[in-house]
């Protein structure tokens, strides 16, 4: 998509430091990155969240994910790492090209995701339980 940050990327239009390139997928260093070796996977393909890619496509990233994951941690001052993804525009995603992050991570960095979370009500729960297993058998 020619207006997409990340197909340029793809297409060699727009530099990136890139980590790892099959013929599905890339990963590159964010510009902005969280911690340093913060990564981004994405599927060379422009497609917009996860709901979007093939199914060969989602294993194969996930695979790579486990890729990436592992040279994150060997290249040293990192114990762990967050993999998340942002789905749409209200979630924080800014790119619309899916993309994992991978977020190395390392006691006491000082990131703090911020987890505003809540309590459910009497039932509340089991109302959302009942709720989304009914949506996904539709
Ligand atoms: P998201 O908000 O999930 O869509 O994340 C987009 C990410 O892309 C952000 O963390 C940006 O820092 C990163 N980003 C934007 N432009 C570039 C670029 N040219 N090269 C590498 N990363 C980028
Ligand atoms: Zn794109």
């Amino acid at each position: 998509m020619k207006n997409c940050i990340f197909c340029q990327i793809v297409s060699g239009k727009i530099p990136a430091e890139r980590i790892l390139e099959d013929s599905l997928c890339i990963a590159i260093l964010d510009i902005n990155p969280l911690r340093p070796g913060h990564t981004l996977l994405l599927p060379k393909e422009h497609l917009e969240t996860m709901l979007d890619l093939p199914e060969k496509t989602v294993a194969h990233l996930t695979k790579q994910a486990q890729i990436v994951a592992r040279g994150l941690l060997k290249a040293g001052e990192t114990e762990g790492y967050n993999l998340f993804a942002n789905n749409h525009k209200c979630s924080g995603q800014a790119i619309p090209h899916f993309h994992f992050h991978l977020v190395p991570r390392r006691t006491g960095d000082g990131i703090k995701f911020q987890w505003n979370t809540g309590v459910y009500g009497d039932d509340e729960m089991s109302a959302w339980g009942m709720r989304i297993r009914e949506a996904l058998e539709k």
